[in-house]
Formats: C-alpha cells, structure tokens, sequence
C-alpha cells in the first residue's frame, strides 16, 4: 500500500479521497487535518496546504500540486529541498483557459464593457466595431496555457504579442523574451493578458509601470495570481483613465471577501477563479502515473524547478 495524504482545502482536494483509489486500488488515501499527529504519507496530494503541513510529514517523496501552479507549495518553508513538486499539465485545461481568454479579450475589443454599462442605463448606443488586426493583445506567459490561448488569438485574427523568460516561436505572434524585453512588449497594447506563475520576480508585475506602458484605455486580464496584481495601482489607472477596465479572476483572498471594495467598482468585473481547471478524472489519473513512476524510479511527469519558482 502506498499512503497518500489529501493536504489543503477545496472540495476538488477531498474528491480525490474516493477517486484515487478507484483508479489504483493499491493507494490509501488519508487526510492530512490540522493539528494532528504526523502521518506516514509518502505522497502528498495539495492544494494551497497551511503553513508548516509538511514538516507533518517525514516519509514524503513526492509532493504533487492538483492544479498548474505551485506557488502555494513553494510558499511553504517546511517544504523539504530533496522532495520532488510536480504539478498539473492538462491539454484539456489548455482548451478551457484559451475559451476563457478568448471570451474575456472578445469582451474588450467588442466593447461590450461599454454597451453593458449603457444597457443598465437604457441606453442604445452602437460602439464602433474594429478589426481585430488593429487590436494588440499581449499575452505575458507562454507555457502550457499562455502560449495556446495567444496563438488561439493570433488565428482570431488579433495582433498579438507574447512574453515569456525564454525565447519562443509561435505561428502568429511576436514573441519577447526577458526583463530586457518587456518594456518594447508592453508598449502600446490594447488588451494585457497575464498567465504567469507566481515567483518573486512577478509578484506585483501588474502596476503602475506596466499599466503606464500600454495605450490608453487599454484593458487588463488577470488569470495567473491575485500577487501579480497592485490594487492600489489598478485602482488609480482606472480612475485616469489609462485603464478602462480590467477582468480579474484571481485574488490574494479565495474566495473575494463580501466586503471587498472590488465588487462595487463596476469597471472590474470578478470571476471566482474559474478561467480553467482539471478534471477529477485528469488529475486523478497524472497523479497514479507520477506515484508509478515514483515507485519504478522513472522521471516525474510535470515537475518544476524550486529554484525558477515555477
Ligand atoms: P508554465 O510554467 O507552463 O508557464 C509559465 C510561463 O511563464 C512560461 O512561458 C515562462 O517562461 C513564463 N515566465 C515565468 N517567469 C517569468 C518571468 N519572470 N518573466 C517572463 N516570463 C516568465 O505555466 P502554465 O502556463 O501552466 O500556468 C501559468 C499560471 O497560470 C499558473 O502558474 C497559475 O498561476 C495560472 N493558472 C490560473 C488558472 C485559473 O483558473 N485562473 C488555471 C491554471 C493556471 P519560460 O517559458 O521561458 O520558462
């Protein structure tokens, strides 16, 4: 029997109790509650796990995040050095986050922003409709999701532009890479998309230096990590109007508080979270092929680098 231990929160997490042993009956699943004893979990199966959960855990070998970021993981200073993190690649997530990505840069060029706000007021006012040639949508992030959904845009029609830390070739897109780059990437966009990990070096990417970069009236989209974003920042570039909106899906507080100031600005619309996500299925199934491999001493599907952040 290999022991699996469920660490973190989310009803996607506890699912996987029942599922991971349907798919290898071999595996005995725990959940890992706070302030209990330690376990002998081998695995450990996660999402955003509280603070100091692994140092719970002194048999680990393999820690495996449920979805495609693993900031959460990394986060955590009882995160053994040796221990392997693996996380999620999906092609189907891909196909979810390119829909989300089309739809939600769809919203801007089309300016429904726009014609929604004049719909509350009554008011029949037909914007303008532009080709999508003439629309520079940047995509920050070209991994697994970043680099489908600019290329989704690219055959959509849009101007797109990509930035990632390596360099890139992608049909339809100008690709940028580096801190050396990013500014010439920015320059003059439309509509900015974020799909990078959180690391220390984008934590706070989405401020007041990039906003004053893009063309004015431009739109932000933020589908990576609530710390990509500087509120206060947003805020004023919404209020000069070098931003006239922004989609935001993910926040530093899952879920937003009801309170949050955020859902009373009506030029930011909020998404819980939701632009894409794996299957039980999926994940259940790349987890037994990592435990497999794991077991055999074969390479590990999907694993990062700690020291990248990503
Ligand atoms: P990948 O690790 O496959 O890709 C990350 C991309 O970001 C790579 O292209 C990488 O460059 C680039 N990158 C990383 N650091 C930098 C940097 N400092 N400067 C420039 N580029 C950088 O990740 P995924 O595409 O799978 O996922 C991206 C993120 O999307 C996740 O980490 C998660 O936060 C978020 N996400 C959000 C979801 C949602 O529902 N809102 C769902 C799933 C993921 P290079 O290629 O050169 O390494």
């Amino acid at each position: 029997m290999t022991r699996v231990a469920l660490v973190g929160r989310g009803a996607t997490l506890s699912s996987l109790a029942a599922r991971l042993p349907r798919v290898d009956p071999s595996l005995e699943v725990v959940t890992l509650a706070p302030g209990e004893a330690p376990d002998d979990a081998e695995i450990a199966l996660c999402w955003y796990p509280p603070p100091g959960s692994f140092a719970r855990l002194p048999r680990l070998r393999l820690v495996h995040s449920i979805a495609a970021g693993c900031d959460h993981l990394l986060a955590d200073p009882s995160l053994p050095a040796q221990v392997p993190v693996c996380r999620m690649v999906d092609p189907d997530q891909r196909l979810g986050m390119t829909e989300f990505v089309l739809w939600a840069v769809l919203h801007y060029h089309r300016r429904l922003d726009q014609v929604f706000a004049d719909r509350a007021r009554h008011r029949w006012h037909w914007p303008v409709q532009r080709e999508a040639s003439g629309c520079r949508v940047g995509v920050m992030g070209l991994g697994a999701l970043g680099a489908h959904a600019a290329q989704a845009l690219a055959v959509q029609g849009f101007s797109v532009r990509g930035w990632a830390r390596s360099a890139k070739h992608l049909d339809g897109v100008a690709c940028f890479a580096g801190e050396e780059a990013f500014d010439a990437f920015l320059d003059g966009l439309d509509i900015l998309v974020c799909l990078l990990p959180l690391t220390e070096a984008t934590r706070g990417i989405l401020g007041r230096a990039t906003f004053a970069r893009l063309a004015r009236d431009a739109a932000v989209i933020n589908l990576g990590r609530g710390e990509h974003l500087v509120r206060d920042d947003l805020r004023a570039a919404l209020d000069q109007g070098q931003l006239r909106g922004a989609l935001l899906d993910v926040f530093e507080r899952e879920p937003l508080p009801e309170d949050d100031p955020l859902w009373r600005d009506h030029r930011v619309i909020i998404t819980p979270h939701m632009a894409s996500a794996s299957s039980l299925d999926t994940i259940a199934a790349q987890v037994v092929a990592n435990i497999h491999r794991l077991e055999r001493g074969e390479a590990l599907l999907n694993r990062i680098d700690p020291s990248r952040g990503y």
